[in-house]
């Protein structure tokens, strides 16, 4: 084996345990707005921004993943529950079959029988459940929010049901598995409302991305195919590319990515991640 070989399948060997340490991935939003408005959610932000249109629909959706490699990990979550879209249990198979992992965070509101159906198969990378409490996310009906609970429990594995402000009901804590309190709240890069986490100072100089290792490989892609950088960006501030437009790879190209990897160790360039938990220094890790 010659030098050139050799060098190939380190710089190989390199690149797979980046990915392992910090998977790409892209958060797909297929409903604008989210009606649940949980207390905690920064839909304010959102709504006031937002001009596309409301609904991904799946034949939109098929193109976009045609042009997403197969190392992409396939979110759905963004900015909405995906079960308020009819059409998104067909795009979780879709992206299923088409060989990408796959992972859902859901509140279950809007899930219904025919979602079964169509997800019943699908191995989720994770899943998640978010549950209704008193105080941050309430559903006018627990019971019939537990109807589809217990449908869906029955058929799909999930991770864990989380719940993050308030109490649970006695109800929901004899009938749900696996459940467990956050207690910490995120800022999302000062989006939410400062009564609920207080806002975050600015950090100073050089700061580091901990969830991408500063790839910012794990975007949210609008219902309108308008990628923004990651999940803390409700109030639309970097936008990457649109994905019905332009391929995956262009958008890691686009002048707005080469803005926000320059910002990391230049500190006069205003990003969000000047104001993310996740960006503290960069001798600083979470
Ligand atoms: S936290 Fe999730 S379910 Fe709640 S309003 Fe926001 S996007 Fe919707
Ligand atoms: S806002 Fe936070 S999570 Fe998003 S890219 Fe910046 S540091 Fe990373």
């Amino acid at each position: 084996m010659n030098i050139i070989d050799k060098l190939y399948i380190v710089r190989r060997a390199l690149i797979a345990q980046i990915r392992n340490e910090f998977p790409s991935a892209l958060e797909i939003t297929t409903i604008f707005p989210c009606r649940n408005a949980c207390k905690f959610c920064p839909q304010d932000k959102w709504r006031n921004v937002y001009q596309g249109k409301h609904r991904l629909t799946y034949d939109e959706f098929c193109k976009v993943l045609e042009k997403i490699p197969k190392h992409v990990r396939i979110d759905f979550s963004g900015f909405s529950e995906p079960f308020l879209n009819r059409e998104s249990s067909l795009m979780m198979l879709r992206a299923y079959q088409s060989g990408h992992q796959v992972t859902l965070y859901t509140t279950l509101v809007g899930f219904r029988q025919e979602d079964l159906n169509i997800i019943k198969d699908i191995r989720f990378a994770a899943c998640q459940l978010h549950v209704p409490e008193d105080t941050n996310f309430k559903v006018p009906d627990e019971d019939k929010w537990l109807e589809a609970y217990k449908l869906f429990a029955r058929h799909v594995h999930y991770d864990a049901a989380l719940y993050y402000l308030g109490y649970l009901s006695s109800k929901m804590k004899s009938e749900l598995r696996n459940v467990r309190s956050i207690n910490s709240v995120l800022t999302r890069a000062n989006n939410v409302h400062p009564d609920i986490a207080p806002p975050l100072p600015r950090h100073k100089g050089v700061i580091k991305c901990w969830s991408s290792g500063n790839r910012f490989n794990q975007n949210v892609m609008m219902p309108n195919g308008d990628v923004y950088l990651c999940c803390m960006d409700w109030s639309l501030k970097h936008k990457l590319g649109n994905l019905f437009e332009q391929s995956y790879e262009e958008f890691h190209q686009s002048e707005e990515y080469h803005k926000i990897c320059r910002s990391m160790s230049d500190e006069s360039i205003e990003t969000i991640c000047r104001y993310c938990e996740r960006s503290r220094s960069r001798f600083y890790k979470l």
